[in-house]
């Protein structure tokens, strides 16, 4: 019997996204809320940012784009990335995030930042390319890389244009997306959704590798979107609080997570703008502006990673800021020890609590209910409309106490994969049971503990790392005749390790560390291969020529206990 979620099933309204978060035109918040964190000055309310939504959907349709054709950006966060997120789907396109890695803190040696570029240009180019988008935006700062890539699979540079909080002048040719606003955009009108069209009408597409191979578009419904931000309303407990004196929100919000990420865009984007929480958007994430911004604004509420706990946990620079006004942190997107969770708590007096979730579950489908705390390490219960099942290595349903597979079923389940059938098809079964690649354990008061990953993926700083994508670069060195990418779990903290297996070549110069830099110049700084290269005779693959990933796993199990 599949495990229910313990609470009442949640309400989904049977409208488009624009409609369940603006029900009302005329009542549309005058607060801020989209605030740059580096400038406070430049904040949006939701009033403006409905107006620029209007401007941006009215411009894209003047490009010629229509209901399904893809936008894709390349950009940093700021807080004109909510308005074109909630814009694409206000027009009934589609929203496309990719990851910028970007670092504005101006350090880095040229060669280095050219080493960026290049990786970041072919990132981007699959995604263009995979996506078939229609228009790219790009920050300023990422023009030369999204002119590289636009080339590199014939995108045309005439759908490119400039995307940041300001209006830009042309820079090689490329004009800013504000050039394109038609005259009387205010008046726009985004077109009503009925449920059954808000089920099937995809409004983003989030990159994940799923449970094996190359990054794949994940597809959000409208629905997806709503049933997901009314389980997390439900899941931290209705509504935000106010001040009874002001009737203003009690809750302050940092916004640095990528907004390319389910995560980012679920709390960016959906939440600020549901609950009407203000939240200081950080360009980039560097750690001690992050605790100048909770101090100032005195931030109560965080939502991180789990290297962010890492930081406050280790770094000296933490006890410098006054983190008094924290109240309460979520950590996801990965693997946290229940040590560091409740160390982190005693540090600062907070509550922390865990949820879990997976791009493909929108973002998130289990958390610690509020008003509860856990210090077990457990990423909680089962999100309201979620049911799961645990199935065994004999493909069998265990009850509780025992580790099996999660596969959940719910409303916040994806469509599908973009353009990709056969795994769409392999990862959710016709009666919409989704495979995540995660190993839990619930005990008899339904809370869940991850306990292992059966999936290829690797989790780095919170990304995601592709085993098969480092795989296929390795195999493009020419002296390389064989290799597996697999995660090595060192001081609580996820690093890619390959093992390699050498053509035979007596005048072979080629150590482990000169492999480990071959590869560093080919990928993000994410995917470099941090935990080791390793010489192996031979990579075990099974008769269909598949790599047997638990045999490689053991390896590497090894190599962390000989540390
Ligand atoms: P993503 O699609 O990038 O959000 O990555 C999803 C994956 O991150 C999950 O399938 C898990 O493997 C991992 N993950 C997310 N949240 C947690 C968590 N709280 N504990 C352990 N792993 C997690």
């Amino acid at each position: 019997m599949p495990f229910k979620s313990l609470f009442p099933d949640v309400t989904i309204p049977d409208v488009d996204l624009l409609s369940y978060l603006f029900p009302s035109e005329a009542q549309v918040s005058s607060e801020p809320i989209w605030i740059d964190a580096s400038d406070p000055l430049k904040h949006l309310s939701p009033r403006e940012l409905l107006l620029w939504v209007k401007r941006f959907a009215s411009s894209l349709q003047g490009l010629g784009m229509v209901v399904g054709d893809v936008c894709m950006i390349l950009t940093p966060n700021h807080i004109f990335v909510p308005v074109v997120f909630l814009g694409c789907v206000a027009g009934g396109f589609i929203f496309s995030g990719s990851n910028p890695i970007y670092n504005a803190d101006g350090k880095l040696t040229r060669k280095i930042f050219e080493v960026r570029r290049l990786t970041n240009c072919l990132e981007t180019a699959y995604q263009l390319q995979n996506t078939g988008a229609k228009v790219l935006l790009v920050h300023p700062s990422l023009l030369r890389t999204a002119i590289a890539a636009a080339s590199k699979v014939g995108f045309p540079q005439e759908k490119i244009f400039q995307l940041s909080g300001d209006y830009n002048l042309p820079i090689y040719g490329i004009k800013d997306w504000r050039s394109l606003i038609p005259e009387a955009s205010d008046l726009w009108r985004w077109q009503k959704l009925t449920g059954q069209e808000a089920m099937s009408r995809i409004a983003t597409i989030n990159y994940s590798s799923g449970t094996t191979g190359l990054p794949k578009g994940v597809c959000i419904s409208h629905r997806n979107l709503i049933a997901n931000v009314e389980q997390h309303i439900i899941m931290r407990g209705n509504s935000l609080p106010r001040d009874p004196g002001t009737s203003l929100p009690v809750e302050r919000w940092v916004g640095f997570l990528p907004l390319y990420h389910a995560f980012g865009q679920m709390y960016a984007v959906l939440l600020a703008c549901k609950l009407s929480a203000p939240i200081y958007i950080m360009t980039n994430f560097q750690y001690e502006p992050f605790l100048q911004i909770i101090e100032t604004h005195r931030i109560t509420h965080l939502q991180i990673v789990p290297p962010i706990m890492i930081m406050l946990a280790q770094r000296p620079e933490t006890s410098r800021y006054d983190l008094s006004s924290l109240k309460d942190i979520i950590c996801g997107a990965a693997p946290l020890g229940r040590l560091l969770q409740n160390e982190i708590s005693l540090k600062l007096g907070v509550t922390i609590k865990q949820g879990w979730g997976m791009t493909e579950v929108t973002c998130g489908a289990m958390h610690v209910p509020e008003g509860v705390s856990d210090n077990t390490g457990s990423v909680g219960m089962l999100d309201p409309c979620c049911e799961c099942k645990l199935i065994n290595d004999c493909g069998d349903e265990v009850g509780c106490n025992t580790p099996g597979e999660i596969y959940i079923r719910g409303p916040n389940v994806c469509v599908g994969y973009w353009r990709n059938e056969k795994e769409t098809k392999s990862t959710i079964d016709s009666d919409g049971w989704l495979k995540t690649g995660d190993i839990a354990v619930v005990n008899d008061k339904g809370w869940f503990h991850i306990v292992d990953r059966k999936k290829e993926l690797i989790k780095v700083n919170g990304f995601q790392v592709a085993p098969a994508e480092l795989e296929a670069v390795l195999m493009e060195h020419e002296e390389i005749a064989d290799a597996a990418v697999v995660g090595i779990l060192s001081d609580d903290v996820e690093k890619p390790a390959a093992y390699v297996v050498l053509k035979p070549s007596p005048k072979s110069q080629q150590t482990e560390t000169s492999i480990a830099s071959w590869m560093a110049s080919r990928g993000a700084k994410h995917k470099r291969l941090t935990g080791g290269v390793f010489f192996v005779n031979q990579i075990p693959r099974a008769a269909s020529g598949k790599i047997l990933r638990k045999v490689v796993k053991e390896w590497a199990k090894t190599e962390t206990s000989a540390k």
